[in-house]
């Protein structure tokens, strides 16, 4: 099964947007990172089960369960408070036990192995799922997704031992999922595949079949004829290398687009490549169009029609993931079908 995972706002795409889409394509679960995100979906009317993929604070708790949000579990106090919370209101939590075999951030360290299952005995909280989380699925050589793999499951072992054969056994992300089968066990956490994109330069989105899901366009609200030699934007980083037509684009970093960006990347206008000169400022940036003449109003393409968040991503020497999530809130989200 699929889980989609929808925090940081859907990856900057919208996560109502997403979540509602993920769940009509067949996902059987959505993940957000916070209590918060959660809410949100449930605001928006969806019912799905939600993964909440890192404890929050104790005081969150209650918010986590008027939400019905299961969370990935991984620390003794926390538990407690959460079967606390559980037999104060006479239910069973369900929760996802989330273990650390090598990613070195959040999930129950190896020398917790032996005494974790016991956080669970008065049953006030039930282990409904067992995750893990790789470090490097996204590098096709890295040898430590095996031995991460080979380390999980020992601790699915450990816990089989104990009776415990959770429904929800999961360790996969995007690069995981579409490169490690031996890692899918019952589901996979999907983030940055749902929205069509690569996780990294090993693992490439469009080979496997994706399509991104998100355009970056905007329109020409000025255009001038410069000659040769004609300097612009912030501490003249750019002159024209001929006469001809500079366009200006109302976007700018505080919309998303990185500033490292300038003087290299490309825009899309009228079908053609055409490239980003001049320093990329907060509301706007500036477009050379050589001889061709441009009209305001002209749409202008900053993502899609070729142009890539992966080359963005490489320009700015970043990956997919901080250039969507960087899309800001000013920049108006529509909702296409196609
Ligand atoms: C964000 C996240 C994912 C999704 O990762 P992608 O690489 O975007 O697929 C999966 N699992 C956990 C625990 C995450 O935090």
């Amino acid at each position: 099964e699929v889980c989609a995972v929808v925090k940081a706002d859907g990856y900057g795409h919208g996560a109502v947007t997403a979540a509602t889409a993920a769940l009509a394509g067949g996902a059987r679960w959505l993940a957000v990172a916070l209590v918060e995100e959660g809410q949100a979906l449930r605001a928006a009317g969806i019912d799905a089960d939600v993964l909440l993929l890192s404890e929050p604070s104790v005081d969150a708790i209650d918010a986590l369960l008027d939400a019905h949000l299961t969370p990935m579990v991984y620390t003794r106090d926390f538990v407690a408070a959460l079967a606390g919370a559980a037999r104060s209101r006479g239910i069973t939590v369900g929760a996802h036990l989330k273990v650390d075999t090598g990613m070195g951030r959040v999930g129950v360290p190896a020398a917790e192995w032996e005494e974790c299952l016991d956080w669970f005995a008065d049953e006030s909280v039930t282990i409904d799922g067992i995750a893990t989380h790789l470090a490097r699925a996204d590098e096709l050589d890295a040898p430590t997704t095996a031995e991460q793999h080979a380390r999980f499951e020992s601790f699915l072992d450990r816990a089989a031992d104990f009776g415990i054969r959770p429904r929800w056994v999961h360790a996969a992300n995007t690069a995981a999922a579409l490169c490690h089968p031996a890692v899918h066990y019952d589901l996979v956490r999907v983030g940055i595949g749902i929205y069509g994109l690569s996780p990294s330069a090993d693992v490439d989105a469009a080979a496997h079949g994706l399509r991104p899901a998100l355009r970056v366009v905007s329109h020409i609200t000025y255009a001038k004829r410069v000659t040769a030699g004609t300097p612009a934007s912030y501490g003249h980083r750019w002159s024209a290398p001929a006469d001809g037509w500079l366009a200006t684009v109302p976007i700018g970093y505080a919309d998303g687009v990185p500033r490292a960006l300038t003087n290299r990347a490309t825009a899309m206008l009228g079908g053609v490549r055409r490239p980003i000169v001049g320093t990329v400022c907060m509301d706007q940036l500036l477009v050379w169009c050589g001889d061709a003449a441009v009209t305001v109003g002209e749409p202008v393409v900053l993502l899609g029609d070729g142009v890539r968040v992966e080359d963005w991503a490489v320009a700015a020497d970043t990956i997919t993931y901080e250039i969507v999530t960087q899309l800001t809130a000013r920049l108006p989200r529509v909702e296409v079908t196609s």
